[in-house]
């Protein structure tokens, strides 16, 4: 009989766990629920790519795309720290669950080409070089005399 006065507490006090999905519990800060692309700051860098643990971001830089496998993605935040332009974000919500596989693509405007420098022709007059001023020597013992 000595379990009684616990069996009575744990029916008096409230239940620990909540009644989801009724009682959905919020966020914390800084949770890593979603990923977030804003494709008009992207220059197509390819770092994310590359440090991603789980490869599962692929950038075309000619074809201006960037694309992700959600479903391979482990939502480290990696992409997020390493993006110089800061166009990918987390934010704090619980991800909704998909029925079927899909590729998150995003398609941006490709970016300009380069101006190429015309080259100097032959008959073009050469660019004068600035003048050298010649340092004076130092003088010796026997210039000082
Ligand atoms: S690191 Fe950022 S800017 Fe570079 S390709 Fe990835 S998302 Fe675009
Ligand atoms: S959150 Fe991590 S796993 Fe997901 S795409 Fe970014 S770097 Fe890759």
């Amino acid at each position: 009989m000595l379990f009684i006065p616990t069996v009575i507490k744990n029916l008096l006090k409230k239940p620990v766990t909540r009644l989801y999905p009724a009682d959905v519990r919020e966020p914390f800060p800084n949770y890593r629920g979603e990923l977030v692309m804003a494709i008009d700051d992207c220059i197509f860098c390819g770092i994310c790519a590359r440090k991603c643990p789980s490869q599962c971001i692929d950038v075309d830089k000619t074809k201006a795309t960037w694309q992700c496998d959600p479903h391979a993605c482990v939502y480290c935040g990696v992409c997020v720290d390493v993006c110089p332009t800061k166009c990918l974000s987390m934010k704090d919500v619980h991800r909704a669950p998909m029925t079927e596989k899909i590729t998150w693509i995003e398609q941006g405007t490709p970016p300009k080409p380069k101006k190429k420098v015309a080259a100097p022709k032959a008959g073009d007059k050469e660019e004068k070089k600035p003048a050298i001023e010649k340092e004076a020597a130092p003088k010796t013992k026997a210039d000082k005399k």
